[in-house]
């Protein structure tokens, strides 16, 4: 079969690769040297990151890592919730529970349901969800997609509301993703899964799903149709992870070439085991050491995306990873369909989880811990409210005001979350955190404003934000 041709040449990537072994100490220097400036790196530059071995050098990457993710996202750790509607799915992915060949009891949500999933994710104290949803058009169709968005944000609670919903459902059509536009979603958000296409095909047995040029070019008809907030990512464990960081930031540099914005955020899935698939299946698998070099290294090549990691990961490797330039992460998540009113009722949850998660801690105590090691959660959804999308929230992130809103933003909603959510502790916590972060918003009308918002929602006021 004639491959179509796209943005993604397997050869030429190889080719980088081998390449990239000749990079010099004075070249690696030189690169590292514009990564600390805050200037990003292009695909040859991150090549000859990832394929260096020496220790120094790595030391270096951690250090800028770290040293970017600080200045540019300070303490913040946005939080979120995945919410699975439904696991009905024609595809056949060779890693993925949800294979149309794996046989188990399938479900869809109907509105009442996503309306008791919902209740108990805003009884967590979320305001931001990551709607996911395995792909069948005949019973999942986008309309049914639109209805639960639109259950979502009608739903109104004594202490708030689910305020974002960004969407994770397989690639589809202009007409359809202007539907998602039109009804508002946040971030829309599709895992190339691997960008090496030998092996996409290979992993991707049958299905629509199966067509690598379709799934590669979603987000430029995301763009097409309105949606400039797209979040890409690969799922870390199917082919070369060197080959997947640079596939995913060539596909980067083209929509920043086409659209003037790349990916608003980046995920970093790792392959976990799942009902009907074996890992031993799969001879990529990442190491915790190679992923944490290439989730450094990401952070240096593209110091303002924001990184997503989820509870695929252990609590170890997440706060391991947070100093590298993680920026967001789910917490009490269930990744089955009806998997938080199961859980409350005690009823025995992961019949069919997409895949096992390693974090299954309440979402209090991950808060909570969050809070011990320094950082302030932020439950912040303004951006998309304010109209600060694509290029708009990427100028303000590069010119340095994000300190007068990210975090402005995240302290008022963590006062939120504490008086509504938190116990006794978690109050005193988050109070001398608000305490030690507020001399950090520089400009002085935006902080007094600030402690008068923490004062009002002290007072019964909430949502409020810049
Ligand atoms: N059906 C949509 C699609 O095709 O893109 C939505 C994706 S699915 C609900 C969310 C993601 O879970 C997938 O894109 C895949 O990367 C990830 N996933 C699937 N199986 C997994 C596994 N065994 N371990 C870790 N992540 C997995």
């Amino acid at each position: 079969m004639q491959e179509e041709k796209t943005f993604i040449d397997k050869d030429y990537i190889e080719n980088v690769l081998f390449e990239a072994k000749n990079a010099t100490d004075t070249e690696i220097n030189a690169y590292l040297n514009k990564a600390e400036r805050f200037e990003g790196l292009n695909h040859n530059e991150i090549a000859a990151l990832l394929v260096n071995e020496d220790p120094k050098h790595l030391e270096r990457v951690n250090q800028i890592a770290l040293k970017i993710k600080e200045r540019v996202y300070g303490n913040r750790i946005v939080m979120f919730a995945p919410l699975y509607v439904s696991d009905y799915c024609v595809n056949r992915c060779t890693y993925c529970s949800y294979n149309c060949k794996h046989e188990f009891e399938r479900k869809k949500l109907t509105q009442e349901e996503v309306r008791e999933e919902v209740r108990i994710l805003e009884s967590m104290g979320h305001k931001r969800l990551a709607m996911e949803a395995g792909e069948n058009d005949a019973i999942c169709s986008i309309d049914y997609i639109v209805d639960c968005i639109k259950t979502i944000y009608g739903m109104k609670f004594e202490n708030g509301e689910i305020r974002r919903v960004n969407v994770n459902i397989a690639a589809t059509t202009v007409e359809n993703y202007r539907k998602l536009k039109e009804v508002g979603i946040g971030t829309y958000i599709l895992f190339q899964e691997t960008y090496h296409q030998p092996t996409y095909e290979k992993v991707h047995i049958a299905g629509p799903k199966k067509n690598f040029a379709y799934h590669l070019t979603a987000f430029d008809r995301a763009q097409e149709s309105g949606i400039d907030d797209v979040g890409g990512g690969v799922l870390f464990g199917l082919a070369d992870p060197y080959f997947e960081v640079l596939g995913l930031m060539i596909h980067n540099e083209h929509l920043e070439e086409k659209f003037g914005v790349g990916f608003h955020t980046i995920s970093v899935p790792r392959l976990c085991p799942a009902e009907g698939m074996n890992m031993a299946d799969f001879p990529h698998l990442v190491d915790d050491e190679t992923f944490a070099k290439i989730v450094a290294i990401i952070r240096l090549a593209t110091p303002f995306t924001g990184m997503i990691l989820s509870t695929r990961e252990s609590h170890s490797m997440r706060q391991r990873l947070l100093r590298l330039g993680i920026s967001q992460i789910s917490a009490g998540s269930s990744t089955e369909v009806g998997g938080y009113t199961k859980r409350q009722q005690n009823v025995e949850v992961n019949v069919n989880p997409q895949f096992f998660v390693n974090d299954d801690r309440p979402a209090l105590s991950i808060i909570s811990e969050l809070m011990d090691d320094g950082y302030v959660p932020s439950f912040c959804t303004a951006c998309y409210r304010k109209g600060r999308t694509g290029d708009r929230f990427m100028s303000l992130a590069k010119s340095g005001q994000i300190k007068n809103v990210c975090l402005p933003n995240a302290l008022t909603t963590l006062a939120e979350y504490a008086i509504d959510y938190g116990d006794t502790a978690f109050k005193q916590k988050a109070d001398a955190a608000i305490a030690c972060e507020i001399p950090s918003v520089s400009n002085e009308k935006i902080r007094a404003l600030t402690l008068a918002n923490i004062e009002k929602i002290r007072q019964g006021g909430r949502d409020f934000y810049i």
